[in-house]
């Protein structure tokens, strides 16, 4: 069968668990020590080019957890190489399922997500995840030095590559400025870090292991106004020549997104630039419109 929800399910609420976040998805899979998925099909090594350009495409995608609840329907998207997309709607319209899919920890019911025009079911998960870097919510940092925790499936990486990584995450300077600089030993509770540097050491992973396509779920808990921007700038940096499926929560951050895709209810209600959407009046401009005066109710002085 290729339904296998129980044991994924499980996943699914494990990496909502999990306390930090970047890394190859395979490693962060492995992070996990979770139940086994079902195997892969034999693989095409054949149809794997060298490298990926990262085209992506969603065609009338279908998915359901549960064949009773309809979920995902008639779902189609293309994000080009290099394109940032931008996942927007409301809590349970399906934007964390529709990058599940394309991680493969569930596979698609209906149509198929094709990666440079091949079936990602055509592909080991391993060769499919070993492309991409995600950004999480929460960080996924484990007992270790910090600079362990940066070079995590990249041990062997240069020091070169490994300070460019550190330099473009902006964790150079406050890593300096601990007594024991990147040998600093990073516990369970990693106290000695800021919620936005342990963010930063994550997108630092995520830079030395150069994926191809990236996934990024935007950061909700609140951090120093001066980490959060360092953290923006990363990103953008990091963003910036991959394909990039960002879910924002605050639409502030992807205006400039090269596709903004509106999902309720498990499907895609609109889909277009920031000014196509705010044109059309629809969905995207009435969510606009109410964050925008949140907004401006919390700039002003109480
Ligand atoms: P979003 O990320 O937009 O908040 P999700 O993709 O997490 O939405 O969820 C979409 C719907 O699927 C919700 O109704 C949610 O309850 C349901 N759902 C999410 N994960 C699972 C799962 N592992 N098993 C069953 N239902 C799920
Ligand atoms: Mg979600």
């Amino acid at each position: 069968s290729r339904q296998f929800s129980q044991p994924l399910a499980q996943i699914s609420s494990m990496m909502n668990l999990l306390q930090s976040g970047v890394a190859s998805v395979e490693r962060v899979y492995e992070l996990l020590d979770g139940p086994e998925e079902e195997p892969d099909q034999p693989s095409r090594p054949e149809l794997v080019p060298a490298g990926l350009k990262g085209r992506v495409s969603f065609e009338d995608v279908e998915f359901d957890y549960d064949p009773e609840q309809p979920l995902i329907r008639d779902l189609s998207l293309v994000a080009e190489p290099g394109q940032t997309v931008a996942i927007v709607g409301p809590s349970g319209a399906g934007k964390t399922t529709l990058v599940n899919l394309l991680m493969r920890f569930y596979e698609v019911t209906g149509g198929r997500i094709t990666v440079d025009g091949i079936d990602i079911r055509h592909l080991t998960r391993e060769q499919l995840r070993s492309r991409m870097g995600m950004v999480l919510q929460d960080t996924c940092l484990f007992t270790g030095t910090i600079e362990e925790n940066i070079r995590y499936g990249h041990p062997e990486a240069p020091e070169e590559e490994f300070l460019q990584a550190a330099g473009a995450a902006y964790v150079d300077h406050f890593v300096r400025s601990l007594p024991e600089g990147y040998g600093t030993l990073i516990d369970d509770d990693a106290s000695a870090l800021s919620a936005g540097e342990k963010q930063l050491l994550t997108i630092a992973r995520a830079f030395l292991s150069g994926p191809e396509i990236l996934i990024l779920d935007e950061a909700t808990s609140s951090v120093d106004t001066r980490t959060e921007l360092l953290i923006q700038r990363a990103m953008a940096t990091l963003r910036r020549d991959r394909t990039a499926f960002v879910i924002a929560h605050r639409l502030s951050t992807i205006r400039d997104a090269d596709l903004i895709v509106v999902m309720d209810a498990g499907r895609v209600v609109e889909q277009g630039s920031h000014r196509e959407l705010l044109e059309r009046g629809g969905a995207y401009a009435r969510l606009y419109a109410s964050q925008d005066s949140v907004n401006t109710d919390q700039s002003e002085p109480s």
